[in-house]
């Protein structure tokens, strides 16, 4: 939401109540920011009451009932990594894509006083593409106004995919929001620029006195005169916060003219009230506690942009652009000694942090371009594009005698106990692949073991294995480290040596 003040019942209505309802259903982990970049887009001649406004948005959340221990709730600007991966995503958009989204002409007419003749007007679609793609968002809850730019970002994340051959981004759909129809006190549609409002947040006397001030749009001109409440803003007000009853009476009154447009306005405020009365208390005991506000604010910031960057350590490694010098350094580095310190992975520590199929994917392709020597081409299937980042762990390289290399990382945390310190647990699907390299990773040094595993050493164990095991099952693989000796069990067999295998490509060449 772009931070333009004080919301009212319109903003409301067609998309913050429902974003309350997703919320609280816990059916989705959501994300929901003050998009103040959004704002300068249009608003960029006078940005003096950008903070304020962005304040304004939030208490107006907080009132509503959004909840930080529910969501994550953010002010855009405190994340950078929304302006990397716009910048990124400007790289590969064609302009016709941006030119041709409906509300770039459209908006350029009606903010005519403005000069949107600029570079940001013309790319903020692109930078909601990145708002959403961040967070590898499945879906994006908005108004039918906004489809076209959830179209947009679907068709970026597949550009992105497809150029770069990786799953990275998830194509999210719209999770459309019926706004019902809300007119403002003069009959138009309510906008701050008609200056026809009724705040979400205003005292319940403010609330009266806007109502009965309300135009019929010319429906009982005459007391005595019958009337529609169908064509009357009022009607639409009772439709949407009156009970049955309430409502029903109020039709029979207004179609018979036996109930007086000064009383069924009196009902339609106190209707109102019933929702909003509860916000504006709310909304009075959050502007009391403004420093905490701005601080949960900032809080909620730092936990967006870990999740943030964990999309963005993907993204530049996909782009070469990784912090780490990767595969440059073999070109600087090429004894066996600095091969050797390629196993220590002490500088990616956060690594660990990440969820497991994240961070198999980093290990996977550190090992491709770090420890395997140069002169070894292991390839991805060409033309591959992957929906997930899944299926893609499934896929296995292939070597220059096209042997399908299949790369597994050490399962999970478990290879961290301190009670059992050299043992790795991983996975394989039941499938058949020439060469398995095993990733095992510890914890306590952050030393990368990588055994490649020629066929003739699992062959018999792993049809074994395959026979004992349902549809998709996958078999267990089981590394251990006993004094200097490392030992791979198959699926609960005999364990073989494998210590001679640590680091040793001849199975590649
Ligand atoms: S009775 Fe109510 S709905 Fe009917 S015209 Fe008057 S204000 Fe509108």
């Amino acid at each position: 939401m772009r931070p333009t003040g004080k919301l009212h019942l319109g903003n409301y209505m067609g998309a913050l109540a429902n974003w309350v309802k997703l919320q609280d259903s816990a059916q989705y982990e959501s994300y929901f920011f003050i998009a103040d970049w959004h704002a300068l887009t249009t608003d960029y001649a006078d940005p003096s009451r950008l903070k304020l406004n962005t304040i304004d948005v939030a208490l107006d959340w907080l009132a509503a009932g959004l909840d930080p221990e529910k969501s994550t709730i953010f002010i855009q600007s405190h994340v950078p990594q929304h302006a990397e991966l716009h910048l990124l995503f400007s790289m590969i958009t064609p302009l016709g894509w941006l030119e041709r989204v409906p509300t770039y002409k459209e908006q350029q007419e009606n903010l005519s006083g403005k000069d949107l003749s600029t570079y940001g007007f013309l790319g903020y679609p692109l930078l909601q593409a990145a708002d959403i793609l961040l967070y590898q968002a499945q879906y994006v809850p908005v108004g039918q106004d906004q489809v076209a730019h959830v179209e947009l970002t679907r068709e970026v994340a597949r550009r992105f995919n497809s150029m770069y051959k990786t799953g990275v981004f998830p194509e999210p759909d719209a999770l459309l929001t019926p706004a019902p129809k809300l007119t403002g006190t003069d009959g138009r549609k309510m906008s701050k620029s008609y200056g026809n409002t009724i705040g979400l947040t205003e005292s319940p006397m403010a609330v009266f006195q806007k109502i009965q001030g309300m135009s019929t749009n010319g429906q009982r001109v005459r007391k005595t005169d019958a009337g529609d409440p169908d064509l009357c803003p009022v009607g639409d007000l009772h439709k949407i916060f009156s009970t049955p009853e309430v409502n029903s009476f109020i039709q029979h009154g207004c179609r018979t003219a036996t109930n007086p447009c000064e009383s069924c306005k009196s009902e339609a405020a106190k209707s109102v009230c019933r929702v909003t009365g509860p916000i504006h208390d709310r909304r009075d005991h959050f502007s009391s506690r403004i420093e905490e506000t701005w601080e949960m604010l900032q809080d909620q910031a730092v936990k967006a942009a870990s999740r943030a960057e964990e999309t963005m350590l993907q993204v530049r490694s996909v782009l070469d652009l990784s912090r780490d010098l990767g595969a440059v350094k073999r070109h600087f580095m090429a004894t066996e000694e600095d091969r050797q310190r390629n196993h220590d992975l002490s500088l990616h520590a956060d690594w660990w942090k990440l969820p497991y199929n994240q961070r198999a994917g980093l290990l996977r392709d550190y090992w491709r371009n770090n420890l395997v020597p140069l002169e070894i081409q292991l390839s991805q299937e060409s033309n591959r594009v992957f929906t997930s980042l899944d299926r893609e762990l499934e896929e296995p390289f292939l070597s220059a005698k096209k042997k399908r290399v299949f790369v597994t990382t050490a399962r999970d945390i478990s290879e961290a106990d301190a009670a059992a310190p050299d043992v790795w647990h991983l996975r394989i699907p039941a499938r058949a692949y020439e060469v398995w390299t095993l990733l095992c990773w510890r914890k306590e040094n952050y030393w990368l073991h990588d055994f490649i595993v020629p066929q003739k050493y699992y062959s018999q164990a792993f049809a074994q294995a395959k026979k004992l095991l349902k549809k998709d099952e996958e078999v267990c693989l089981t590394v251990r480290k006993e004094d200097a000796r490392f030992l791979l069990s198959i699926h609960g067999s005999e364990p073989v040596d494998i210590t001679e295998l640590e680091s040793n490509d001849a199975p590649l060449r």
